[in-house]
């Protein structure tokens, strides 16, 4: 309505219509009354001695919508206008206080006035960490919240487990998962299927790690002759790629999404509360107290007050550790992953096709590896990046050329068979690196890197038991922030 008085007056410069009330300078509320009033009977001005005698184009848009009109409204009057203004940072970009000093200040939240729950536990993120989390604190008696909004990395990744690591304190974590795994599916089925791991050789420097690894897992060696009796009846004849493979047994997977549900069942079967499309906003550390804001499903603003609360956010942790003033060092890497349609069953025997990787470090990407789904006969796999920090936050909406590329090519090189099948779905989800950080004191189950599907379970148990002050392996400790971490160096 304002505007289109004014450009009605703008058009009609006869100062004898002008209605001298309005506002020309919304920033600042200057009428160009006052304008006039400043001016007086002078026959020019400049812009700059505008500014400092009325304050026009000195608000937020810094003249750049003001400045044009006052020169076009003053020719009416017979007045110019002369100059330009000044341009001043940051313009129309907001920047707070306190943004760009190094000492961080805890940002304040206004919200309508919030209701006030006391908690015994607040678990932020309800992936495949946090509903873990949330079971074996609820079964410890501690009625815990789950307050998850959104799905991660646990309904994204293509959900296999090993128990070959070369750390041996990784090993025995990952053996305790396979056992907790068989357990859940015991409860309800979550498509627990035993598989094995088949790790192609296309070097020597391969060959060798590869055939090391031996010592720590359950595994054999075998030659490209005998990749269709062992692999697969269909493998590719003509692929020389490959010289060996290593196929490790006692892998396994299961459906990602049903194993979090059975997790969260459990969990509130003994007392826990889950909020789903709930939204952590903030969380501020007063003593010993957390302070978490909550916005819920309904809309409402709640603040939980809890001396135990953990950080599973996932790929957003970084982001709500620095708001209690801790520095993680973590960041999330995009990774991609694809779907076909259903094949019949192109294993061993006529199983489901094992767990195939390649991993030549080959066009962008470190490896290149997929299985066939039991139920569906699905072929799900992904390609990780060569180099994590390149793919560092980056948009999930778009797959990239290159990874339809290789997939492609790599999985029509192992099974001709495949350069047929249709692709169902491609997305892309983020795993977290360089690092696991799991610290009870600092409320932190975070940066389970390519292997939080398979490790969470067994590491939410300790946590609880170290929370609950039961005696926890060594290894566990080495978690914490401070600590050196575990970190796998033979297979990423
Ligand atoms: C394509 C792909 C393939 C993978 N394959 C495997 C595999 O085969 N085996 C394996 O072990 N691992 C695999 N991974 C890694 C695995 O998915 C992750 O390590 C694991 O899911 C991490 O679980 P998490 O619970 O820590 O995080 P997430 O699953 O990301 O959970 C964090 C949760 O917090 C929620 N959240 C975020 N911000 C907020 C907020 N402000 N308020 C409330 N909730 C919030 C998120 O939406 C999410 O639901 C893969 C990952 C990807 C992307």
């Amino acid at each position: 309505m304002f505007n289109v008085v004014l450009s009605t007056h703008l058009l009609n410069t006869n100062p004898e219509k002008s209605d001298n009330q309005v506002y020309i300078c919304h920033c600042e509320d200057v009428k160009v009354d006052e304008i006039l009033k400043a001016i007086g009977d002078r026959k020019f001005i400049s812009v700059d001695e505008l500014k400092h005698i009325t304050r026009l184009g000195m608000g937020p848009c810094r003249g750049k919508r003001c400045i044009l009109r006052i020169k076009q409204l003053m020719r009416g009057y017979g007045i110019e206008v002369t100059g330009d203004a000044t341009p001043r940072g940051p313009m129309a970009n907001q920047i707070n206080m306190g943004e760009l000093h190094s000492k961080k200040v805890h940002e304040h939240i206004i919200t309508p006035e919030r209701k006030v729950i006391k908690a015994n536990a607040v678990v932020a993120g309800g992936g495949i960490a946090g509903s873990s989390l949330f079971r074996y604190l609820a079964e410890a008696g501690m009625k815990p919240f789950l307050v998850n909004d959104e799905y991660g990395g646990s309904w994204r990744n293509i959900a296999a487990g090993r128990p070959a690591f070369s750390l041996p304190a990784l090993a025995e974590i990952a053996a305790q998962n396979l056992q907790l795994f068989k357990e859940l599916h015991a409860i309800s089925d979550i498509d627990f299927t035993l598989i094995r791991y088949v790790n192609f050789v296309h070097d020597e420097a391969t060959y060798k790690s590869l055939d090391a690894s031996k010592a720590w897992s359950d595994a054999y060696m075998v030659e490209a002759k005998d990749f269709r009796k062992e692999i697969s009846p269909e493998f590719n004849l003509h692929c020389k790629t490959y010289s060996h493979a290593l196929i490790t047994n006692n892998c396994w997977h299961a459906t990602p999404g049903k194993t979090i549900d059975v997790l969260r069942k459990i969990g509130t079967q003994n007392g826990g509360t889950i909020l789903e499309k709930a939204k952590v906003i903030d969380v501020e550390k007063t003593g010993k107290e957390y302070r978490v804001i909550v916005l819920n499903r309904q809309g409402e603003y709640v603040e939980y007050h809890t001396e135990v609360f953990i950080n599973a956010l996932g790929a957003k942790a970084a982001n709500f550790a620095q708001k209690v003033g801790i520095e993680t060092g973590l960041f999330p890497v995009k990774h991609q992953a694809f779907i076909t349609r259903r094949m019949p069953l192109l294993g061993k025997n006529g199983a489901p096709l094992d767990m195939l990787i390649d991993r030549r470090k080959y066009r962008g990407f470190s490896a290149v590896y997929g299985q066939q789904l039991a139920e569906t006969g699905q072929i799900i796999g992904c390609a990780s990046p060569a180099i994590d920090p390149l793919e560092t936050d980056k948009n999930l909406k778009t797959n990239s050329q290159d990874f339809m590329e290789i997939i492609s090519e790599v999985f029509s090189d192992w099974i001709p068979k495949f350069s047929g099948v249709g692709l169902q779905a491609l997305w892309s989800g983020y795993y977290v690196e360089p690092r696991y950080i799991v610290d009870p004191e600092l409320g932190l189950f975070i940066g389970m890197r390519g292997h939080g599907f398979m490790l969470s379970q067994y590491i939410a148990k300790l946590y609880v038991d170290a929370l609950k002050g039961k005696a926890v392996p060594d290894y566990f400790h080495h978690l914490k922030l401070s600590g050196p971490g575990l970190s796998e160096m033979a297979f990423k």
